[in-house]
């Protein structure tokens, strides 16, 4: 079996980059050329048999992930197959099943997400290792290199579409971490379980150390692998710092070997980050990782606003994507509180598709820039049906405009008589807006 990007390099058009292509409304030789230079993926395990291809990469439409998964503090499956429905509803591109808890009931969580969605699924197969060596030998340190790897596979096997994997927490940025201090820290759980081994152990990372074998799994599943960054600040005061840079290098250095095997592979990022140094760290990301596609964790623009944080980071991932991030991790409300509601869902990918869509204006997106021009002809005509037509979310739009214009004004009920389309459209002679 060939990898999608072994398959571009053929010179092939898969089924599924076909199917990128057509959604895209690209050129499906521009998007094979783009996929075999490892500037573009798809994320398709063939062993995920509900899928929908989904592209994420230079010249395609900024996408949006939404974070599942139960915790050992609840442990509600049929609640994260809720926000399963309600994230992809949502217009989430992917959802990734962060799951800790148990490990029977992360397998289950794990295999009923696969078996419903038909987006891409990504996890982290530290956390299910991490969770394996506490139920079995007492303790997250107690995890063993080749458990981790064994957890790897068997999800590759079960048809996730990419992992997130910490192989850029090596020596050398634990040195350098140690050495320089920081306010908040590691953040990254993915991060802080690899830490805490590779302390405990005084060993390397086995995901940097036996990277070969890591990729020896991707390649015969075609699993795409999400380099994590272990190292993302936690607060803007730590944003940018040597830990972060030095673990982006690494992960620079991996992309080819990872491009050589065959295996697809993209790049995260932070994490906290004031608004001014946003851009650059796209654009480092970018440089040092040879134009690997970029999924940024936020970013969050400021660390004060617990409760709205699903803004802070629509603001970070507007800049972002703007300077050439491709993939913008949704964060809730609930960020740094707790566990999300599915309201709290619908909510981050909402901000977060905002966030994706302002980028695409930015960009020149020739659809985006077409529903902003249709939202804006039906507004002056007061066309009502035409703007949820084009609305993100029609839903709120429609249950807003009737809840506020309980008699059915025909503007809305912010002007009334005075509505400054009517009657500038009745000044200029241009008609009277329909109703
Ligand atoms: S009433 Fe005012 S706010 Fe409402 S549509 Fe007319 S101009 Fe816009």
């Amino acid at each position: 079996m060939s990898t999608q990007l072994e398959s571009a390099r053929l010179g092939r058009y898969s089924w599924q980059l076909q199917a990128v292509a057509e959604a895209e409304q690209l050129d499906p030789e521009a998007l094979r050329r783009r996929v075999a230079a490892g500037q573009a993926v798809i994320l398709a395990n063939p062993a995920h048999k509900t899928l929908v291809p989904c592209g994420i990469g230079q010249g395609l439409r900024v996408k949006v992930n939404a974070n599942l998964g139960t915790s050992g503090v609840l442990t509600d499956l049929a609640l994260e197959l809720a926000k399963l429905e309600v994230a992809v509803a949502a217009g989430a591109d992917t959802v990734m099943d962060l799951s800790t808890g148990a490990a029977a009931p992360m397998e289950l969580a794990r295999r009923e997400i696969l078996a419903r969605s038909r987006v891409p699924v990504g996890t982290v197969p530290v956390y299910q290792a991490a969770v394996e060596a506490m139920e079995q030998r007492g303790s997250v340190v107690e995890m063993t290199a080749d458990a981790l790897f064994s957890v790897i596979e068997r999800q590759a096997a079960d048809g996730v579409d990419f992992i997130t994997v910490h192989c850029g927490v090596n020596r050398a940025a634990l040195d350098v971490l140690q050495s320089t201090g920081r306010v908040a820290s590691v953040v990254s759980r993915g991060g802080a379980f690899t830490l805490a081994w590779m302390l405990h152990h005084h060993r390397e990372n086995p995901l940097y150390a036996e990277f070969d074998r890591l990729l020896d799994i991707a390649r015969r599943h075609d699993v795409t692998l999400s380099l994590g960054d272990g190292m993302r600040p936690g607060s803007v005061v730590d944003a940018s710092d040597a830990a972060q840079v030095t673990e982006l290098v690494t992960l620079g250095q991996l992309v080819p070997r990872a491009r050589a095997a065959g295996v697809q592979v993209m790049v995260e990022g932070p994490g906290h980050v004031p608004l001014h140094q946003v851009r650059a760290n796209v654009e480092l990301a970018k440089s040092l990782c040879h134009g690997a596609p970029f999924y940024v964790l936020g970013p969050l623009v400021t660390d004060i606003a617990p409760g709205y944080d699903h803004i802070t980071a629509a603001i970070g991932g507007a800049i972002a994507a703007w300077a050439g991030a491709d993939f913008l991790c949704y964060v809730t409300p609930a960020e740094h509180l707790g566990l999300p509601t599915a309201e709290h869902v619908r909510e981050g990918v909402m901000a977060a598709r905002i966030a994706a869509h302002a980028a695409g204006l930015a960009r020149g997106d020739a659809a985006a820039w077409a529903a902003d021009l249709t939202m804006s002809s039906a507004r002056k005509a007061l066309d009502w049906p035409g703007q949820l037509k084009v609305a993100l979310d029609a839903e709120r739009a429609s249950s807003l405009r009737r809840a506020l214009n309980p008699d059915g004004t025909r503007a809305c009920s912010m002007c009334g008589e005075l509505c400054a389309m009517d009657m500038v459209a009745k000044a200029l002679g241009t008609g009277t807006p329909r109703c």
